[in-house]
């Protein structure tokens, strides 16, 4: 069953000027995003810093109002329209989406103890208090590895790794149905990473929950989605099954990306052209393909007419793509471990 489709999302910032603040533009954050997320799927969200990943996910989570389109979440037998909601409304659905930052570090309150921030959720929900709301707080520590004893402590007593298993148990409290974890390990450090992901994969299947993965690099959402989509300036130039993105992108800016996977094949870096360029900025996108001034494969078309997103999948999964020559080109993939 799909949990969460969204269709065509966007979010526009307006540039004011002026004493008056006159709208003289506006930064298209996010223009025209649409994906579906089935029930116990994660997908992952990747792209450069900028690409409007987080806005996506921020939309997603009701923090911010989207400009247009559909956020639509099927729970318990209801479907409901978020994008179409405001304040009292959203209420009630709020508890079923939750956000594990990326800053373990920022994020947890330093003048709060572990169980009065894990606890919170369930008791402005009024959903425990006391000794049961204790009892609950213990169950979620265990199960993401920490001793429930340590429900006595602040925050400065933990290490990163310690503090991000904080933040995933309070995430975990509601019992929500999709778990939007923004670049969860980016900020910890690398020998304590795969274990964050393999606990958030052991938590996916005991409480059944869907994940939406935001990460900038594709080596770290390799083992942990199920499929990828790639986002530039706003929009999804690329989504398929992980294994199929990685072994067979159709997108050039997928292939660069792919470079900042490590591999142990030294020559395998060297065959992959590094991507050159900055992001261009959101609020003066280039004309025609957005990816065209950074892209090794550019020809004339791809300066003038900005390519349809269509599914270039020979199998029975789909593979979407918005490159002009997705057909033609053979691009540099690299095996699954
Ligand atoms: Fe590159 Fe052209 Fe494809 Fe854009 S449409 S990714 S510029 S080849």
């Amino acid at each position: 069953m799909t949990l969460l489709e969204v269709k065509n999302l966007k979010k526009y910032f307006p540039i004011t000027k002026g004493f008056f603040r006159k709208v003289v533009g506006l930064v298209k954050a996010v223009d025209g995003v649409s994906f579906e997320i089935e029930e116990g799927e994660t997908l992952a969200l990747v792209g450069e810093s900028g690409c409007g990943k987080t806005t996506t996910a921020k939309c997603i989570l009701r923090a911010i109002d989207p400009t247009e389109g559909d956020i639509i979440l099927r729970v318990d037998g209801k479907e409901v329209n978020l994008a179409k909601l405001q304040g009292e409304e959203l209420k009630p659905y709020r508890r079923y989406i939750q956000m594990v930052f990326q800053n373990p570090y920022t994020s947890l309150n330093p003048r709060m103890k572990v169980k009065d921030i894990v606890g919170e959720p369930l008791l402005v929900n009024g959903i425990a208090k006391g000794k049961e709301l204790e009892d609950m707080v213990a169950e979620l520590l265990q199960a993401v590895g920490l001793r429930p004893e340590y429900m006595v402590r602040y925050p400065h007593a933990f290490s990163g790794g310690q503090r991000q298993r904080i933040v995933i148990a309070r995430a975990l409290a509601l019992r929500p149905k999709l778990v939007v974890c923004d670049e969860p390990v980016a900020a910890l450090d690398v020998s304590i990473r795969a274990q964050i992901l393999n606990l958030l994969m052991d938590l996916q299947e005991q409480f059944k929950l869907t994940y939406l993965f935001i990460s900038h690099d594709l080596s770290v959402v390799e083992h942990i989605s199920d499929r990828v989509a790639v986002m530039y300036l706003g929009r999804i130039v690329e989504l398929a099954r992980t294994e199929e993105l990685f072994e067979n992108p159709k997108h050039p800016y997928t292939e660069t990306l792919l470079v900042a996977v490590p591999k142990p094949d030294p020559d395998f870096r060297e065959e992959l052209r590094a991507i050159e360029g900055e992001v261009p900025n959101p609020a003066n996108p280039p004309s025609g393909c957005h990816f065209h001034l950074r892209c090794p494969y550019a020809k004339k078309i791809c300066e003038e007419v900005y390519p349809e997103y269509r599914n270039v999948g020979t199998g029975e999964e789909p593979h979407y793509v918005a490159c002009h020559f997705a057909e033609q080109l053979t691009l540099r993939g690299i095996k699954i471990s």
